[in-house]
This record gives C-alpha cells, sequence and structure tokens, in this order.
C-alpha cells in the first residue's frame, strides 16, 4: 500500500469509527389513544404509591437540569437552546403535574423534542403516554425494555399485572450510544438488572461556581420485591453485579435518582434554598449510593437462596 492509500484507507477507517447516528423509525401514530391516557389518569394509586404523587415545587437542579416530578417519584426536564428532554413520565396519574411544572418554569412541552425512560416500571413509564400526546416528542428507550414499554406492561415481578398507556418507542439507543441536542450529550448507560434494559444517563453540566459537572441519571439497581430467579430474565444476577461493577467506574459528582430520597432531594434542595448552589454536587453521593445498592443486593440474594433451600 502506498503512503497515500494508506492515509485513504485511514480516512476510510476513521469515517467508519465515527459514531453511528442513532436508529431512527419512520413517526408512527401514538399507541394509546386519549380517552386510554384519560382513563389511566383516573384511577386512583395504591395506598402503598399515594404519597408518591403529592406534588412538589419545580426547581432548577444545576445548569440546564430542572427538577419536575412528584415527592416521591422523578421526573426531569434538559433545556436546551434547540429544544428540550424530558426523562421518565412517572406514574400516568403523574403526568399532568409533569406538564404543569414544564409550563410553570416558563418552558413548553411543545418544544419538548425527546423523552426517556430510565425503565419500564409502571411508576417511571406510565406517565409516558401523556407526555408523547402533550409533546409530540420521540421517545428514545433501550431494545432490552422497549418491549415492556411499547406492550403497556411490565412481563413479571411485582408490576406485571399493572398495565399502564403504551408508548410508542421511535427510537433505540444501545450502550455507549449518545443523543445529541442543542449543545447537550447524553451517553445512555445500560445498566440492566433492576429492569434488563435500564437506562441510566450521563451528561457534562454547567455549574453555578462555572465549573462543569457531571451528571448521572441513575436507572436504580434495587431489588424491589423482585425474585433474584425470574423465568423471563435468567441472567438478572450476573447482570446487576456487572452494572455495581460499571458504576464504581463512573464518575459523576451530581447524582440524580429516579426516587428522590435516594439522593436527599429535599435536604439538598433546602441547602439550596438556603444559599448553596451546588447543594446537589457531591462526588461522594454515587459511590455511597452504588455501594448501599450493591449491599442490600447481596442481602437479599442471601435471603432468598436460603429461602430456596
Ligand atoms: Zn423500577
Amino acid at each position: 500500500m502506498t503512503i497515500r492509500n494508506a492515509a485513504f484507507a485511514l480516512v476510510l477507517l476513521g469515517a467508519c469509527a465515527a459514531p453511528a447516528p442513532v436508529a431512527e423509525t419512520p413517526r408512527a401514530a401514538p399507541l394509546a389513544s386519549e380517552a386510554q391516557v384519560a382513563a389511566a389518569e383516573g384511577e386512583a394509586l395504591s395506598d402503598d404509591w399515594g404519597a408518591w404523587n403529592n406534588p412538589i415545587e419545580p426547581f432548577n437542579v444545576i445548569g440546564n437540569i430542572y427538577y419536575v416530578g412528584a415527592e416521591g417519584i422523578s421526573a426531569y426536564l434538559i433545556t436546551t437552546p434547540d429544544g428540550h428532554i424530558l426523562l421518565d413520565g412517572a406514574f400516568a396519574q403523574t403526568a399532568p403535574q409533569i406538564i404543569a411544572n414544564v409550563e410553570r418554569l416558563g418552558f413548553h412541552m411543545r418544544d419538548v423534542r425527546y423523552l426517556l425512560n430510565s425503565h419500564a416500571h409502571v411508576d417511571h413509564a406510565a406517565g409516558l403516554a401523556r407526555l408523547q400526546l402533550a409533546s409530540g416528542a420521540q421517545m428514545v428507550a433501550s431494545e432490552a425494555d422497549r418491549g415492556a414499554l411499547e406492550a403497556g406492561r411490565f412481563p413479571y415481578g411485582p408490576s406485571e399485572d399493572l398495565a399502564f398507556p403504551p408508548i410508542r418507542v421511535d427510537r433505540v439507543i444501545a450502550d455507549n450510544e449518545t443523543l445529541r441536542l442543542g449543545g447537550v450529550t447524553l451517553t445512555a448507560l445500560i445498566t440492566p438488572g433492576h429492569t434488563p434494559g435500564c437506562t441510566s444517563w450521563l451528561m457534562d453540566v454547567a455549574g453555578a461556581d462555572g465549573a462543569t459537572h457531571r451528571a448521572l441519571f441513575h436507572c436504580s439497581a434495587t431489588v424491589a420485591g423482585q425474585s433474584l430467579a425470574p423465568p423471563a430474565y435468567p441472567n438478572i444476577v450476573a447482570d446487576f453485579e456487572s452494572t455495581f461493577a460499571r458504576f464504581r467506574t463512573i464518575e459523576a459528582d451530581v447524582l440524580l435518582t429516579n426516587h428522590p430520597s435516594m439522593m436527599d432531594l429535599e435536604e439538598r434542595r433546602a441547602r439550596q434554598i438556603a444559599g448553596d448552589a451546588n447543594a446537589f454536587v457531591d462526588a461522594n453521593a454515587l459511590p455511597a449510593f452504588n455501594a448501599a445498592l450493591e449491599q442490600a443486593f447481596r442481602a437479599e440474594l442471601a435471603r432468598q437462596r436460603a429461602a430456596q433451600n
């Protein structure tokens, strides 16, 4: 190969190594009707979950990240000059609050371009159909959780009997793939275990101190009443273990969880209101959270295995 050809080959290789565009399917009609979504919103939440849905004031967490969820169940708005990204729909009964929170902060649902989902359990996914109807945004999800979103039902575990309005998935995102909008780059981390397609997201964000921080939207890695030997998910234990190992390698100093208590939201918000603009910046939060999750997983695994014998 001549030097010139070699250089040309390198250019080709470089082209091949460039990140592949996110697979996009043509936009189809919503899977849930207005009537179906309204019916789900009108159902009473069980007593176990009712308090999670108490409204709280939406607020700016840090930089262009806003909290728009309820008291016990999160939703995040990431704003950009080219439109916004909304992560998680919570319960069907939470979606009207999320929409009101977005507008209350001065943003508009019609400007939401992408909907993301941490995972396809009813308490994080059921509101997405309403958010999709209200925004027309593209739903981005992992392949492994896509089926549950489109079916409107997670197929095993404590929530398997709880149907929710189905959500049209427009784009499938793979591990380490990025989603870009208006100068924001979100990197998907498939962190399976809690669900097979559990998706965490990483992004850089500017702090009040002018420094760049790294935010992690954590999918969750709790066992949450699930069997650790479900026939539908034979690899569950190995997946949880790989997820704990992976989180040990992730550096992030803003931990954002899908249940606010897991990130001490109330206490950090109080500090923020008192004047600490970087109350949500804490490099120790992720390692501590991951260690606690792993410890709880090990204890539950031992308990379930002992119960089998
Ligand atoms: Zn869950």
